[in-house]
């Protein structure tokens, strides 16, 4: 099977944040236009976990707080977030992506650092839901903040090892 990498929605441009807008990243579109290049239209499987797993969009902000995933207003959407990531491991399944380029910070696409739970702004250690289910699953995850320092041809990262010869240059 060819290669498939699963994308943040948002980092393509899609309109599917908790505030109704997209997150669109160059180093992200360059990657996808490579992929597709080599591998066709399906090389590029675009995912929103949280879509998936029900909110409306827009929808309240949302942040992980231990175990669990609150808006600002205290409700607990833990249960949405929950299928939404499973949605998407069942979809990164069914086509044959190994690997993540997610979308850093958030609640669920967030990979090593996310928001703290106290809606301030703050960072701390961890990931996000989806990203931690397909860490646990065996995926790789890429946060897109780390895209391109990853894609520089002379590192071994797993993106360029997924990519056999090595990634061309992005930037
Ligand atoms: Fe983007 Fe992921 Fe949030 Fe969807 S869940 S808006 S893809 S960061």
């Amino acid at each position: 099977m060819s290669l498939r990498v699963l994308i943040s929605e948002c980092l393509l441009g899609a309109p599917v944040r908790y505030d109704g807008g997209a997150k669109p990243s160059l180093a992200v579109k360059r990657l996808a236009d490579c992929l597709r290049r080599r591998g066709g239209e399906g090389a590029v499987v675009p995912v929103c976990p949280e879509v998936l797993g029900g909110p409306a969009c827009p929808r309240p902000p949302a942040e992980r707080r231990g175990s669990r995933v609150v808006t600002a207003e205290g409700v607990d959407v833990t249960r949405a977030y929950a299928d939404g990531a499973r949605r998407s491991l069942d979809i990164a399944r069914a086509c044959g992506a190994s690997l993540a380029i997610l979308k850093s910070k958030s609640p669920s696409c967030g990979f090593d650092r996310i928001y703290d739970g106290t809606f301030s702004g703050q960072l701390r250690a961890g990931s996000g839901v989806t990203a931690a289910l397909f860490e646990q699953e065996g995926h790789i995850v890429v946060a897109d903040e780390k895209l391109v320092e990853y894609c520089e041809p002379s590192m071994e990262h797993p993106i360029a090892l997924v990519l056999g010869s090595g990634l061309a240059p992005l930037a």
